[in-house]
């Protein structure tokens, strides 16, 4: 027997939890249904038996949205901290402060590295932007930067993110991440005294036990206004009539199987897996659109640490071609109670992958290999102190934004229009490089537009919560009064 219900959202990350709390704290009654066995998605957090808690890599909350920013200080009240950060990168051999700054670079490269920063920046300024050929990542980044810090600062771990070179992405990327930081504001900081931490120091908000907290509380909200989180159940087919979809169908691993009949959708489950799911099939030519998105995996090393610190830093980037993995963060320095006690710590490091290559396949024993060697090296840690650790694979961790990829894209989204109560939301629900702010908001606006009957369709994501949505969360215009326009509100990453 089918249930039927108003709201059925594909998929428990911040974007599927956001939709179905707005419409749960609406009165509509909201199911989720999600593949894993917990929910948050990519910004999940675990907790291990022992008492350690991770992320899936670290997330930080960072948002312009200043509505987000009261919403989740009602939602998590004295859960959410305020954590310093301290991030660095490692290349040829050196630290460097992360975001880049020139008088730090300024210290540690030759005066020719320098000053050929400058000069092949100038160039470009004199050239100018208008009227040149902007298709990739690495088009966009020299225009505006001069190539000689572009090779310095974005070209290796760009290339190691992303298993790709720079050239082949798209210049989209560049735009929706880097915007808002210009050789001006770095030339600024030059100025800057050294004793100036705020620059290096920033601050963001965390919460406590890691950022899958923000999805528990908002799976609690649903949950305690009558709705349902159904967690291992895979989403596996959708119905529809060509208009409309009418009935969607999950599974869990022992095959049992939930069917539900929803008046609107809310997916944000990858859009190739939604469109393989779709019964009937979409035409061949939007199949084939859908083949061509392709993502960017993820392989955790998991570690824990004897020792009550490694670092100071919340990350460590590392660009250098030598290091296999491309990052790490020490969770206790995002918030103590990330360990069981003051005396352990752990990491967590990242190696960008592809399915089925050698990181996908390595054991852990030959990832921690990996990571001791290059850790022992740069003296970060001895190795005797470290303890067991774990691997965990992270699938689909990005959309990955090559040139061309727009085009299929478009198509698709422009098929699912025809479906006139279903909204794609989120980061692999609509192939969109987003973070966790963007992903709720979406969820939001998707839920407030089907309750007042005008259906958030393909345009882009909002970055502030609407106007509709507001009054269902219990927000409104007196309470940004509260929230000043501090720094760790902004997107600077
Ligand atoms: C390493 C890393 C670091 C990041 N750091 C930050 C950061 O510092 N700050 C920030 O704001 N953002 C960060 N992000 C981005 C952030 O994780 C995402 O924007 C956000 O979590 C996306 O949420 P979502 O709900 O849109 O998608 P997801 O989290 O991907 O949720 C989709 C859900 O659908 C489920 N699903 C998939 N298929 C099915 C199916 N067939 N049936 C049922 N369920 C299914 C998935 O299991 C998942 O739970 C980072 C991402 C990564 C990978």
């Amino acid at each position: 027997m089918s249930r039927v219900c108003c709201l059925c959202v594909l998929g428990a990350g911040t974007a599927g939890l956001g939709a179905a709390y707005l419409a749960a704290k609406a009165g509509a009654s909201a199911q989720v249904l999600e593949r894993r066995n917990i929910p948050g998605g990519l910004a999940l957090t675990r907790r291990t038996p022992d008492g350690y808690y991770h992320d899936l890599g670290g997330h930080r909350y960072y948002s312009p949205s200043r509505y987000l920013a009261v919403f989740l200080k009602k939602l998590l009240g004295e859960e959410l901290i305020m954590t310093p950060r301290k991030s660095r990168f490692y290349l040829d051999g050196k630290f460097f402060d992360y975001p880049v700054r020139l008088s730090d670079v300024a210290r540690k490269l030759p005066v020719t590295h320098s000053f050929k920063m400058l000069t092949d920046y100038l160039i470009e300024k004199v050239r100018g932007i208008r009227d040149r050929k902007e298709e990739s990542f690495e088009d966009w980044v020299t225009h505006r930067f001069g190539r000689a810090l572009y090779e310095f600062n974005f070209e290796n771990y760009t290339r190691k993110v992303w298993g790709m070179e720079p050239s082949s992405l798209s210049s989209d990327w560049a735009a929706l991440r880097i915007k808002g930081l210009s050789l001006g504001k770095i030339v600024k900081e030059f100025f800057v005294r050294q004793s100036d931490i705020a620059t290096l120091v920033d601050r963001f908000l965390y919460p406590r036990h890691g950022i899958g907290q923000i999805a528990r509380y908002l799976e609690r909200g649903v949950k305690k206004r009558g709705g349902g989180v159904h967690l291992s159940q895979e989403v596996f087919k959708v119905q529809h009539d060509g208009k409309r979809i009418t009935r969607i169908i999950s599974r869990d691993p022992k095959g049992r199987r939930k069917s539900i009949r929803p008046e609107w959708v809310a997916s944000s489950i990858d859009l190739d897996l939604f469109l393989k799911a779709l019964d009937p099939a979409p035409p061949p030519e939007v199949l084939a659109a859908a083949s061509k998105l392709r993502y960017r995996d993820l392989v955790i090393l998991f570690i824990r640490i004897n020792a009550s610190n490694v670092t100071d830093d919340s990350w460590i980037y590392f660009p250098d071609e030598r290091v296999p993995f491309g990052r790490w963060h020490e969770p206790k320095n995002w918030s103590p109670a990330m360990v069981p006690d003051g005396r352990h710590s752990s990491l967590v490091v990242e190696f960008f992958a592809n399915e089925g290559d050698r990181f996908w396949n390595a054991s852990t024993d030959e990832l921690l290999d990996m990571t001791l060697s290059t850790a022992r090296r740069l003296e970060l840690l001895e190795g005797s102190e470290i303890g067991e650790a774990e691997k965990l694979l992270v699938p689909h961790a990005y959309p990955i934004w090559n040139v061309g990829y727009r085009r299929p894209l478009e198509l698709i989204l422009d098929y699912l229009d025809r479906f006139k109560n279903l909204s794609v939301i989120g980061r692999n629900g609509r192939f969109y490089y987003c973070t966790i702010d963007e992903s709720l908001i979406s969820g939001f606006a998707a839920s407030a537009g089907f309750l007042e009957g005008k259906r958030a369709g393909p345009e882009p994501l909002p970055i502030e919560i609407p106007d509709n949505a507001l009054g269902y969360l219990d927000l409104s215009p007196a309470d940004l009064e509260e929230v000043s326009q501090e720094r760790y509100w902004s997107r600077n990453d």
